[in-house]
């Protein structure tokens, strides 16, 4: 291409200049929105640093870009998360679309105000419309002394120069009714900026840089114009599929049928937002990489029964070593189990004798293990159960493993880019269990749910993640920069600055939280007017006991016992289950709680050994204490051996799913016969799970034969509204903080303590910030949380006040629904946090 006359541009402030490899912000630092350089400022009015039109400028006047005629566009950006400030400091003298001098002021700041309330003053000057520039100043610089030359391109020459290398897309109509007007100009000119190409717009004669909105909006196209796009350089192939696609759409805005002409690409998602859900809270914005398995070549037939047979063989226990290496290795709790579960699935008898039986047949090992593992995944997921389907992908995930094993390919090493946000089918726990997570901010998959790996990883490491996404996601070219919103379920494909700022900011201000939290983790959590709160563990494995202990967690409040048996074809010894029993409690040691549930299957908690009939209400039929009662023997042997830890921590037994007071005293009775038989002098408390509206409501019943409740909120919320927990239609309304469900805690705490005994939540409501304040005010003593939120749970008891928090419970008991309450709750935390002392420091 050929460049024309160099374009100076002007220092827009005086101050000393840096590079933007010393700017403390990963998004200016990473050259995502442009390259350029920083000045630290000492005057106060920015002036522009080149003629052209105000192409933005942020209400809150702390950014502005300017576009030259050349096409060049520069944004200025003054202060690191300024865009808190909402304005304050800031007096803007310019208007969008304005043209403006070289030197004229366009922003006065008061730099002692934006130094004393934002992060920094560092102002930022970027090329955004990636010209290459060179430098002409270094150290201390004056406004309006010369800063850089950019190199602008000719637009009609480059044009020609690139018909020789560059791609060209089919000729396409224009469909919008205004043609490229500003608004569809800015996505079209956003969108071309995510690629490592050069891209033109080409009407008839004439050519616009098409990552330049002034360029675009220079060519003056109406509707029905025939436009072609070019591009030249590493990702030309994706970007003119993306930009014939979102040109195809609108670019953003509503047009009618896709207009004659227009190639259209199916699969390529365009402008704007892709939908899924929640899996793991929290924002980020970085680069698009896609992770993909490699299609692997499988013949059928073997080279003979026993050489086949050895080849399975020996992958299968290549990938049990290598299993077993990352259980050794995991970073987390969940990971390692998830390790654990796939390792079992190895052993699975009946998936070992298919794929014999297919070497039998003259099968290869690959064919006869791929076959095998398929048919049993789609057997899981045919039994329309989530946590089964959850075991198929883990099924899928070892399956191919095993695979690749016998077919000696190795995993390719994953060299990721910084800020990379995974995108995938389906991740899967090997997939995750490779990567550098420093270098990852978010994952976004088509398939899984709240429950499935990813989403318990993405949540153990505090990263974002969003699931069910439309699987147009997977076209998204990597490189592209997306904003990934997980709290609204949402990927933005063309971020504007203004929500990258918002975003960053709020991900800045959540990681100074957590750090903070995680420095006071073992401080207690009293309140600010002396009163104590128990924030204790839900666990479901030893690893996450010795994770709760170094979190700063006071005990376990619910050890889910059924977790540890699951995925296995039979039960535990009773040797192996008190073993497990005693790791726990000597783990915890004799002045913490244990409380240990008795098995919670049924439901949506199956367990291979427990076979169960079908029912048609399961969640309604043979669950937890009712199962066990229906077998004794099970309960029986589980008291035995829970029984053999006590003494080495502060034992509780708790009864899952109590719904009538017959069935603690049964359960009663045979604790009592096997703590006898064991010689026992001193019986461990007893308690029930109260997670079935008649138990609170007949808590002052039950309290003088318990010593201890704790309320299963999320079995609660399900029974008390009548919406299945898991019902992919219902979960926005089956919410825990309707006030129907705090009524029932109020119900069980009154009782309760009327009767000296104590009251714990280890539902998920007590895992939330949001609900401390009004579960503390309801008079609650033990929250027993999920292992990674014991630190905030523990800093938000910290910040309240017992007495406000009574009040604040009497009113939200009053309200109307739960979205009313999860309002009045934020308005107190709001008003909490800014009269916080620990948030003035
Ligand atoms: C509950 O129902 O709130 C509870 C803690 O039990 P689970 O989630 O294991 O059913
Ligand atoms: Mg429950």
């Amino acid at each position: 291409m050929t460049a024309i006359e160099p374009l100076e541009l002007l220092a827009p402030l005086a101050g000393v200049l840096l590079s933007l490899d010393e700017v403390p912000d990963p998004v200016f630092a990473s050259r995502m929105i442009g390259d350029g350089l920083c000045i630290d400022p000492t005057s106060q009015t920015l002036c522009a640093p080149l003629a052209g039109v105000i192409s933005t400028i942020q209400d809150s006047g702390h950014a502005v870009s300017i576009t030259a005629d050349s096409g060049v566009q520069v944004l200025m950006h003054i202060g690191l998360d300024t865009v808190n400030l909402a304005g304050k400091g800031f007096t803007r003298l310019v208007e969008e679309g304005q043209r403006v001098e070289a030197g004229q002021p366009l922003i006065e700041f008061d730099a002692d105000y934006v130094a004393l309330h934002a992060r920094s003053l560092l102002t930022l000057m970027l090329v955004v419309s990636g010209e290459p520039f060179s430098l002409l100043a270094s150290g201390l610089v004056e406004a309006g002394q010369p800063l850089m030359e950019v190199s602008p391109v000719d637009t009609a020459e480059a044009a020609i120069d690139a018909q020789g290398d560059a791609l060209f897309s089919k000729p396409l109509t224009l469909p919008n009714a205004n043609g490229l007007h500003a608004r569809p100009a800015a996505v079209l000119a956003q969108a071309a900026k995510g690629f490592n190409a050069s891209i033109y717009l080409h009407k008839q004669t004439q050519s616009a840089n098409a990552k330049s909105l002034v360029a675009i909006m220079a060519l003056q196209t109406v509707q029905g114009d025939t436009l072609q796009v070019s591009a030249a350089g590493e990702e030309a192939a994706a970007a003119i599929q993306a930009l014939v696609a979102l040109l195809a759409e609108g670019c953003g805005e509503q047009v009618a049928t896709v207009a004659a002409g227009i190639e259209p690409v199916a699969s390529l998602p365009s402008a704007g937002v892709l939908q899924g859900v929640c899996a793991s809270p929290g924002s980020a914005f970085g680069q698009v990489v896609q992770v993909a398995e490699p299609e692997l070549d499988i013949v059928e037939h073997g080279t003979g029964q026993v050489a086949e047979r050895a080849m399975l063989e020996q992958g299968l226990r290549a990938a049990t070593e290598a299993l077993q290496t990352l259980q050794a290795k995991a970073a987390n709790a969940a990971e390692a189990e998830i390790f654990r579960a796939h390792q079992e699935l190895l052993e699975d008898p009946t998936l070992l004798e298919q794929a014999y039986g297919l070497l039998a047949e003259g099968k290869s090992a690959a064919f006869a293990w791929k076959r095998a593992t398929l048919a049993t995944a789609e057997l899981f997921l045919g039994l329309g159960n989530a946590l089964l389907a959850e075991r198929a992908a883990d099924l899928a995930d070892v399956g191919q493993r095993v695979l690749k094993l016998i077919l000696g390919i190795q995993d390719r090493a994953w060299e990721l880019p910084e800020r990379a946000i995974l995108i995938a089918e389906q991740l899967t726990p090997s997939q995750t269990a490779s990567l550098d997570t420093h270098k990852v901010l978010g994952f976004v998959t088509v398939g899984g749910g709240a429950t499935s790996h990813v989403a318990i990883l993405a949540r153990a490491l505090g990263l974002p993640a969003i699931c069910g996404v439309p699987a147009q996601v997977l076209a998204l070219p990597d490189g592209q920069q997306v904003l990934l919103d997980a709290d609204k379920g949402e990927l933005h494909l063309q971020p504007n600055l203004a929500d990258i700022e918002q975003l960053e900011a709020a991900r800045q201000r959540q990681i100074q939280r957590r750090e903070r939290e995680m420095a006071q983790a073992a401080l207690p959590s009293i309140t600010r007017d002396g009163h104590h709160f128990e924030v204790t563990a839900n666990v479901a494995s030893l690893q996450e006991v010795e994770q709760a202990l170094t979190l700063g967690g006071d005990g376990v409040g619910l050890l889910r016992s059924e977790f540890l048996y699951l995925d296995r074809n039979r039960a535990p010894s009773p040797q192996e289950q008190a073993g497990t029993y005693t790791a726990i409690a000597r783990a915890l040691g004799s002045e913490r709680n244990l409380v240990v549930r008795t098995l919670d299957v049924g439901g949506d908690k199956p367990l291979a050994y427990v076979p169960m009939a079908a029912e048609t209400n399961p969640f309604l039929g043979l669950r937890g204490i009712r199962l066990c009662l229906e077998r004794p023997q099970l309960l029986r042997e589980q008291m035995r051996a829970i029984l053999a830890c006590a003494g080495f921590a502060r034992l509780h037994i708790m009864l899952p799913m109590v719904s009538l007071l017959s069935e603690l005293h049964l359960a009663r009775q045979i604790l009592e016969e096997e703590a006898l038989a064991l010689g026992l002098e001193e019986l461990p408390k007893l308690g029930i799970m109260v997670e079935v509206p008649s138990a609170a409501l007949m808590a002052d019943v039950f309290a003088p034969y318990v010593d201890f409740f704790s309320i299963g909120t999320n079995d609660l919320t399900q029974y008390t509204l009548a919406m299945d927990r898991d019902h992919p239609r219902l979960a926005g309304q089956a919410d825990s903080f309707h006030p129907a469900v705090l009524r029932l805690i109020a119900t069980t705490v009154k009782a309760a303590h009327a009767h000296g005994k104590w009251v714990g939540v280890c539902g998920a409501l007590a895992s939330e910030a949001l609900a401390v304040p009004v579960l503390v005010g309801l008079g609650v003593d033990e929250l027993s949380v999920s292992v990674p939120l014991i630190p905030t749970i523990k800093a938000a008891v910290r910040d309240l006040d017992l007495h406000g928090c009574q009040t604040l419970a009497t009113h939200v008991l009053g309200l109307e629904g739960a979205s009313q309450v999860r309002e009045a709750l934020r308005l107190y935390q709001a008003t909490a946090v800014e009269t916080s002392p620990v948030m003035e420091h």
